[in-house]
């Protein structure tokens, strides 16, 4: 999409998907200059043909950079979880697997109960180098029937957000601390967590990405080990493993309540400042 137009429109159902009210508009020149030839084409002769629009014109340029309008600043260090002490005598066999080796595994495990209802298991998707990873809490049922995470109303509202700060889904790593869907979409219990999430400390560990955004209470809970509450989590960047953390809403939370849309669009501008300042 490169018409301003259609770019403008995008971002305004961004904008207003994040909960903003009133949008002031940036300074989109959205008529373009007369073309040097004067008439229009069917007045006799056809006007030069434009120069081919670049992905990156001016105006799409200054309509992307949107996201940093009013961009809180970045907050002050939080939570500090280190990298655990190599352990030279356990050979744990999740730290010599790549991602699709992981995936596999994750596919054929059967470490908790969750195993026993799935249709699919959900390892995760998106690209070995990306720069953000998002961590959610367990696959509900369009993932369970798909094998992908935040594919239902919630990962609508996913994309969503993250093509609001630039980034795609295609280039975020996207994933959850429990890979199998919990029966009803019940919270995933304590020992189903602790069987799951050596594969959630695997993934991140290969990636390292710039920023780790944890949303929602088990997210943020399992990642920080805390019970603190998800308000007081944010508006600090925590450290996970030497890898920044933000912790947010998660999105199925702003579809019952409209009201947090506007603290995670800030949440989500300040993991954005941390991949590139
Ligand atoms: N909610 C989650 O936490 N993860 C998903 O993959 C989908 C919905
Ligand atoms: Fe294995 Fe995790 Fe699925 Fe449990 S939820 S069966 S630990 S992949």
């Amino acid at each position: 999409m490169t018409d301003p137009r259609e770019l403008l429109a995008e971002y305004l159902k961004q904008r207003l998907a994040m909960g903003e009210g009133a949008v002031v508009l940036p300074d989109i020149p959205l008529h373009r200059p007369p073309s040097p030839g004067g008439g229009e084409a069917g007045e006799g002769h056809r006007p030069p043909s434009p120069p081919p629009r670049r992905a990156t014109s001016p105006a799409a340029a200054r309509a992307r950079a949107t996201w940093q309008r009013g961009a809180p600043p970045i907050p002050p260090v939080g939570l500090v979880i280190p990298s655990p002490e190599k352990d030279l005598f356990t050979a744990d066999p999740l730290t010599s697997m790549s991602l699709t080796q992981l995936a596999d595994a994750v596919r054929a495990c059967t470490k908790c109960v969750l195993c026993r209802e799935r249709t699919n298991a959900v390892p995760g998707e998106g690209p070995a180098d990306a720069r953000l990873v998002v961590v959610g809490e367990g696959p509900g049922a369009t993932e369970d029937e798909t094998g992908r995470p935040f594919v239902g109303r919630a990962g609508k509202l996913l994309d969503e957000i993250l093509a609001a700060i630039e980034l795609p889904r295609e280039r975020v790593y996207i994933c959850n601390v429990v890979k199998c869907r919990p029966p009803q979409n019940r919270k995933p219990a304590q020992d189903e967590m602790d069987a799951c999430v050596p594969y959630l400390y695997r993934q991140l560990d290969l990636i390292r990405p710039k920023v780790i955004l944890a949303m929602g209470n088990t997210a943020a809970e399992t990642l920080l080990n805390t019970k603190q509450s998800l308000g007081s989590l944010r508006e600090r960047v925590h450290q996970f493993r030497g890898m920044p953390l933000i912790v947010t809403y998660h999105p199925a939370a702003l579809l019952r309540n409209p009201h947090w849309k506007k603290p995670t669009w800030d949440d989500v501008r300040i993991a954005r400042q941390l991949i590139d300042p």
